[in-house]
């Protein structure tokens, strides 16, 4: 990671906190974004408004070096350890956003998962968005229940606390803040007029396969299901690469 790209980082990570402020994903300094740096974890630091924060005030964290390690100006967040084990744990995640949503914050003080309500359940990676069982802010013990809530999905609920949403990059981060807070709100109003009609697992797997193949989220689809299509695209390319004239063509694609 050059100094250059380091700096990129660290100034997209100082505006994307400003921007969850701006969007209403976030009240104040409570939530906290992470952002995978090489081998360290550029994480926005402790208790500093974002009105204020500089690029240079945003902490590092060896992510696999000594656990908990930290260089900055700044403590990092209260809760960089489920940054950490995340960005351990997922290696194709970039970026971490966790914020106290007001929708998504409600859902999780009712302990409610987030159910295939809406075909856009499809973005989190799977038919529903967990609930983490409630554990104090900070703790070990939260970030283990996160991780678990996590599992095979781009986001979670924290009960009695927040929500997290993971990206491949921080653009997808935010958007999949955006698209939950907003299935989050759209599914509690439904529980208001009588509750929802759920989708099934072949109609949600149906609208993952289609985000896959085509359409204009297909950018923005989980890593596993981008992973899959370029693994694919990689055994095409190879056979490309056999006939002359199709090798040009292959590498002009990308
Ligand atoms: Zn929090």
């Amino acid at each position: 990671m050059t100094v250059k790209a380091e700096g990129a980082l660290r100034r997209a990570l100082v505006e994307a906190c400003r921007q969850i402020n701006a969007l209403g994903l976030n009240q104040g300094t409570s939530g906290n974004i992470s952002l995978r740096c090489g081998d360290m974890m550029l994480i926005s630091p402790s208790g500093i408004p974002y009105e204020t924060l500089q690029p240079a005030d945003v902490a590092a964290m060896p992510i696999f070096g000594e656990y908990g390690a930290w260089s900055g100006p700044f403590k990092p967040s209260t809760e960089w350890r489920f940054h950490l084990d995340i960005m351990r744990a997922r290696p194709e995640v970039g970026a971490v956003v966790h914020t106290h949503a007001v929708f998504c914050t409600t859902l999780a003080i009712a302990r409610r998962e987030i159910p295939a309500c809406h075909y856009m359940i499809a973005a989190f990676g799977g038919t529903n968005v967990r609930c983490a069982p409630y554990a104090t802010f900070g703790t070990k013990e939260l970030s283990d229940h996160a991780l678990k809530a996590l599992e095979g999905r781009f986001a979670c609920l924290l009960a009695n606390h927040g929500m997290i949403v993971l990206g491949e990059n921080l653009q997808k981060a935010l958007w999949r803040a955006v698209e939950l807070e907003t299935i989050a709100k759209q599914y509690y109003y439904s529980l208001l007029i009588g509750g929802p009609v759920l989708l099934s697992e072949a109609q949600i797997a149906e609208t993952a396969e289609k985000f896959r193949s085509y359409g204009p989220q297909a950018k923005d689809m989980p890593a596993q299901d981008l992973q899959v299509k370029d693994s694919r695209k990689g055994r095409n390319a190879g056979r490309a690469s056999r006939g002359a004239r199709q090798a040009p063509r292959a590498r002009q694609a990308k």
